[in-house]
């Protein structure tokens, strides 16, 4: 989360803080450490599980920003939106009918079913109960090194 929400939580004692960063950040009157690592008091059920809306990016992000018809990787800029049965043949705007495909993919497939357009899925899309925060980029190697004792070994 970002270092406002942390220091908000943190001033309402609602978390414990394991770790800090070396940056400060000061009121008026004080200084403060900005919390690194912080441990709930209470589980809190993240809130995204409840209802993750349908939007571009989150289709992406469940999606791996993979072409859901040739498999590759992409960026956000190179990625449309395709629906699995199309719009214009009664399919919905909705979880299990919308796909992230890159442009050269979803021109191929236009107004056809994968099936037709002898494209194949590479899953079958559903409605994502969570998902990753989009600025947490566990694989790289900027994280923050307060946090690396605190994840798993990958
Ligand atoms: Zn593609």
């Amino acid at each position: 989360m970002n270092w406002r929400k942390a220091i908000v939580l943190w001033f309402q004692d609602k978390v414990e803080v394991l770790e800090f960063h070396t940056v400060t950040v000061a009121s008026p009157n004080q200084t403060f450490r900005l919390p690194a690592v912080m441990r709930l008091k209470q589980y809190i059920r993240p809130y995204l599980s409840l209802s993750v809306r349908l939007s571009r990016q989150n289709i992406f992000l469940r999606d791996n920003h993979t072409c859901q018809y040739c498999y590759k990787k992409f960026t956000e800029k190179k990625l449309t939106i395709d629906h699995v049965v199309p719009l214009s043949k009664g399919g919905r705007h909705e979880w299990t009918n919308v796909v992230t495909a890159c442009s050269k993919c979803n021109n191929i497939k236009g107004d056809k079913s994968p099936e037709r357009a002898n494209l194949k899925l590479l899953t079958r899309p559903e409605k994502p109960r969570w998902l990753p925060n989009r600025d947490l980029d566990l694989d790289g190697n900027r994280l923050p090194i307060a946090w690396r004792p605190y994840l798993a070994a990958r």
